[in-house]
């Protein structure tokens, strides 16, 4: 029999007023009596609130130590919108999430949070713009208990496509409208016009808008946002170091006359790996490279590796081992079910990348060689596993883990600003090297062409 005290709890609890809220609470109602220990409401409590503003979308995290229930409806004359949690309560940590919120936010003018009821608190974010809003839970999964996101989309969204267009400016020469392949006409999440059809097997290199166009290179900062991706011994967050690097190697390539640089993030904001993927082909990316940062359990590894994408199982235990790390990113970074952007990986799964291997290969060594002049290897060679964010039908794509992060020696130089800028030199060194290799259209010759040689 359960003690009375608890009886009393969960009459309160499935209280007619509220048992709109109910639905996980019922099933609960069930495990609540054979194991008394499994309480709701009581001694929930939130452990921790986080928000990432960022440009295509800002992020609200409310973490608790138990299931959140919400009910969310948007106000107009201010915009607003309100959240209210059953079986919660206003305690310190939730008291903090008005002051994550920055007068920068280009979506949220400030939160509100209150207890609207005895049992029930009620969280407003007032908002800047009509906003769209995403809200969903997350399961405990890695460091993460309990979570709600608020994803605040604008109503009329920024098109992260057309701002990596922009981004890519006026150097890469408009391309001729491309037919869609048969294929991808099944994806309606890839804007077709600027989707290139899959390549055909054994074709040297993707058909260019124009001889004297850019290379158009595609660096993926790896994880962000809610996911920290790896953390060392110093509490250095992988996401930090990739952001830093990529960031440093957009600044060489664009520099360069041949190639353009567009990053699949620019912020500390979770960017699921399907959208990443999205967006290389989107800005019709000659060459993709993810960057991270290795870690394993002890300090002893050490060195750069190379990844490239495998579909008939890994090359070693380490990588399948890494590959599923990586690939939990949507798990940690939160990605919600109901929405489009996590089929695109899983269409995209069927195509060809025969050809496209080979060349992600290629390219994989060049890079690993590269590496090599300014960092031990971790490998010889470089090696193959199945990496979500690798899944392009038709643009080489590797994966670059600079070092381990776990190894105290690495993480001291992955977060020093110089160390970063000669592992960025060294990742485009590899890529000009490849291209010099393997294009058609040598640099020098592209500058005769263009009257400039
Ligand atoms: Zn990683």
């Amino acid at each position: 029999m359960p003690r009375p005290s608890r009886l009393i709890a969960l009459t309160d609890a499935v209280a007619p007023r509220r048992r709109r809220f109910l639905g996980q609470a019922g099933a609960l109602l069930a495990a609540f009596t054979l194991t008394p220990r499994l309480g709701w409401a009581q001694g929930a409590a939130f452990v921790a609130v986080r928000a990432w503003p960022a440009e295509d979308y800002t992020r609200i995290t409310l973490e608790a130590n138990q299931p959140l229930h919400f009910e969310y409806q948007f106000v107009p004359d201010p915009d607003r919108l309100v959240i209210d949690l059953p079986g919660m309560s206003v305690d310190a940590v939730l008291k903090g999430l008005p002051s994550k919120i920055t007068p920068e936010d280009p979506y949220i003018q400030g939160v509100r949070v209150g207890q609207f009821r005895p049992d029930v608190v009620r969280v407003v974010i007032d908002l800047k713009q009509k906003a769209e809003p995403q809200i969903f839970t997350l399961d405990p999964v890695a460091q993460y208990r309990y979570r709600l996101v608020i994803d605040v989309y604008p109503t009329t969204p920024r098109d992260p496509i057309q701002a990596l267009l922009a981004d890519l400016g006026n150097k890469r020469a408009p391309s001729p409208p491309v037919a869609a392949a048969p294929q991808l006409s099944e994806t309606p999440d890839l804007p077709p016009a600027t989707s290139p059809p899959p390549r055909a097997k054994g074709t040297p290199a993707k058909a260019r808008a124009s001889a004297s166009a850019p290379y158009v290179v595609v660096i993926d900062p790896g994880h962000g946002g809610e996911d920290p991706g790896a953390i060392g011994r110093f509490g250095s967050r992988e996401k930090d170091v990739t952001l830093a690097v990529a960031r440093r190697l957009k600044r060489i390539l664009d520099a360069q006359p041949n190639l353009r640089c567009a990053l699949t993030r620019n912020d500390d904001y979770f960017v699921p790996l399907g959208e990443r993927v999205r967006r290389a082909r989107a800005a019709q990316a000659d060459l993709f490279v993810s960057i991270h940062a290795d870690a394993v359990v002890g300090s002893d590894a050490r060195g750069s590796s190379v990844y490239v994408l495998s579909d008939r199982g890994a090359s070693s235990t380490t990588a399948r081992w890494l590959a599923n790390k990586e690939n939990e990113a949507d798990l940690i970074g939160g990605v919600n079910l109901g929405s489009k952007n996590e089929h695109v990986a899983k269409t995209l799964l069927d195509l060809s990348l025969t050809a496209t291997m080979q060349d992600s290969a290629k390219l994989g060594r060049y890079l690993l060689s590269s590496l090599g002049e300014i960092n031990p290897l971790h490998k010889r060679d470089i090696e193959y596993a199945n990496f979500a964010v690798l899944r392009n039908p038709d643009v080489p794509a590797v994966l670059i883990e600079t070092a381990f992060i776990s190894n105290p020696l690495e993480e001291r130089r992955l977060t020093d600003p110089d160390y970063q800028e000669r592992l960025a030199q060294a990742i485009y060194k590899g890529l000009q090297r490849y291209l010099e290799a393997t294009s058609p259209t040598p640099r020098l010759l592209m500058a005769a062409r263009d009257g400039k040689g």
